[in-house]
């Protein structure tokens, strides 16, 4: 399967799981995630259409956007994982979209920056919705306070939240993680009205997507399923 053929596989997959739960297709946003995929394979998805791609290390798609600006400059990348404060300044530069805010002093740190590049960023919120202490994330109870703070920082566009579930075969359990961000995202809304706006939520992965859609989710960040596989290691 080429990655046209991929990319359209998974439109005609969310698609369906759309029409199960009484959704409109255009409610859902496919980032596809090109991490430890060359540059050749951006293009190619590219030309199928593809603007925005995720990315999980600052360093591997600053590498991606200065080989490809040239040639594509309508491509924009969206950092998708953890970020060290210390790399703000490269996020500044030449990403569109954070989805990995997690701390009050990184938000500082990315709004300083921005400011000095008179640029803005498109940024979610990552809630740790599965507890597991290895992931980051604010945790659930703390999102509500957190997202009040952000109002500071005028250079960030929050659009909404972000979470990584469960990694397990128990259905249950993932679904379980996307209900959490239900429960938040209503809290925001109820509680946060300066923050309602905040509409994008964005989880499910190569795995367990449908799962999301099933869940409300907006955004689906696909990598596998369009890219093909990666090493284990690979992430
Ligand atoms: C790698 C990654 C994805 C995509 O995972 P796939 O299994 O390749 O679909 C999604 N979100 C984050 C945060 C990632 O790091």
């Amino acid at each position: 399967m080429t990655i046209a053929e991929n990319l359209e596989m998974i439109h005609s997959r969310i698609a369906q799981t759309c029409r199960q739960m009484d959704r409109d297709p255009a409610t859902v946003r496919l980032l596809p995630v090109s991490k430890t995929k060359p540059a050749s394979d951006v293009v190619e998805a590219a030309e199928a259409g593809v603007r925005r791609f995720g990315e999980n290390r600052v360093q591997e798609a600053m590498g991606k956007w200065q080989e490809l600006s040239d040639d594509h400059p309508q491509i924009e990348w969206a950092i998708i994982g953890h970020l060290q404060t210390n790399k703000a300044r490269d996020v500044a530069r030449f990403a569109s979209e954070f989805q990995a805010l997690d701390s009050l002093r990184l938000a500082r740190e990315l709004d300083k920056r921005l400011h000095a590049q008179g640029r803005q960023l498109d940024v979610l919120v990552e809630v740790n919705s599965s507890g597991e202490p290895q992931k980051s994330g604010v945790a659930p109870s703390e999102a509500v306070d957190f997202a009040r703070q952000l109002s500071a920082f005028d250079a960030l566009r929050v659009k909404g939240l972000m979470t990584v579930a469960l990694h397990s075969d128990d259905e249950s359990q993932v679904a379980a993680c996307f209900q959490r961000m239900r429960v938040v995202q209503e809290q925001l809304r109820n509680e946060a009205s300066e923050v309602s706006s905040w509409n994008d939520l964005s989880m499910g992965m190569s795995g367990d997507f449908e799962i999301a859609i099933a869940h409300g989710a907006t955004t689906v960040r696909v990598g596998q399923a369009i890219f093909g596989s990666r090493p284990p290691m690979g992430q």
